[in-house]
């Protein structure tokens, strides 16, 4: 085999309680790429289709992860990377992580498959790092594995799979506005009050146990953020109007997706997950902003063949 075509997901992090550290996986929205043996050497960019991204291999999260990896193989061929972009980069939903991922799980592929998902999440890393100016997984780690994962460590890196219950859907809205991922970092308090980690970690435990047994109220009941949202949230036009329709409508909860401006919501059944996207629609209508919904089921492979 010489060339695969691969879906590489978009992503949901922080889910509430579980900043920095969890995440999951959608399945209706994510990129395609063509990953490619050469006779030349080295990482190629070859094509971009969707945004306007950079060609250059070191600029690319695409090419920076697939360097990572392309360093520590002895081989005399090269690798070529197209990509078709679906998701908005900035979008809060993973669009540099699909990418990071997508290059290196090609590259495994058809290589044989050298490396388990955790050595790809650590060359995925170094792409992400790129775009993020820091190195976390918590995109990529959904992206790789698929469903719910929690990011135990970066250093050494320890990724935990977390079970996902059959009929958990998710909603989410992208309002096309721009929010810099610095001045997303600026608003968040340098010290938080023990009252508040206490109610914070209860409920990231909880929304963990409410996964491994398919509770659903425990799930509502757990996606809660006591620590970000409130000062994110003021960057998101309309987010409380958004949260409230959601509820409404019989989600079992609602977060920023990332670090934003993409708003998250759960719920059980698509019938609830449609009629969710319905309520966030009619809040955003009101608005001039233009945006984006998409419904999802978890998506419990991650990245995969196509
Ligand atoms: P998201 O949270 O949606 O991944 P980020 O802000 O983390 O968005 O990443 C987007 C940034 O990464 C943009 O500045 C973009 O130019 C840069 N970038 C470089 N290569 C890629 C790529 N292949 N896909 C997406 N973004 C990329």
């Amino acid at each position: 085999m010489n060339e695969i075509k691969i879906f590489s997901p978009a992503t949901v992090a922080n889910v509430a309680c579980g900043f920095d550290v969890l995440g999951f996986c959608l399945d209706s929205v994510g990129d395609e790429m063509v990953v490619r043996k050469t006779n030349k050497k080295g990482i190629h960019i070859t094509k971009i289709e969707g945004f306007n991204l950079p060609y250059e291999t070191e600029l690319n999260v695409a090419g920076v992860s697939a360097l990572a990896m392309y360093k520590t193989l002895d081989v005399d061929f090269g690798f070529e990377i197209e990509i078709y972009k679906n998701i908005k980069p900035g979008s809060g939903i993973g669009s540099s992580a699909a990418s990071a991922v997508g290059s290196v799980y090609g590259m495994n592929e058809l290589l044989g498959k050298p490396f388990n998902k955790t050595q790809l999440t650590e060359f995925a890393i170094k792409g992400e790092a790129l775009a993020s100016k820091c190195e976390h997984a918590d995109n990529l780690a959904p992206a790789l594995f698929g469903g719910f994962t929690l990011v135990k460590s970066v250093s050494p890196l320890q990724i935990l799979e977390i079970p996902s219950p059959d009929d958990l859907y998710a909603t989410i809205i992208h309002p096309q506005i721009e929010i810099k991922t610095s001045e997303s970092r600026a608003v968040l308090p340098k010290e938080v009050a023990l009252s508040d980690a206490i109610e914070q970690w209860a409920n990231l435990g909880s929304l963990v146990h409410a996964l491994h047994t398919s509770d659903y109220n425990l799930i509502s009941n757990s996606l809660k953020d006591v620590i970000v949202e409130p000062h994110r949230s003021q960057l998101i036009p309309q987010f409380n109007e958004v949260k409230k329709a959601v509820i409404e409508a019989g989600a079992l909860g609602a977060g920023i997706s990332g670090s934003g401006p993409s708003i998250f919501s759960l719920s059980k059944g698509l019938e609830t997950a449609k009629k969710v996207k319905d309520a966030m629609q009619s809040v955003y209508l009101k608005t001039v902003i233009e945006f984006d919904i998409h419904v999802s089921k978890i998506n419990i492979d991650g990245v995969k063949i196509i």
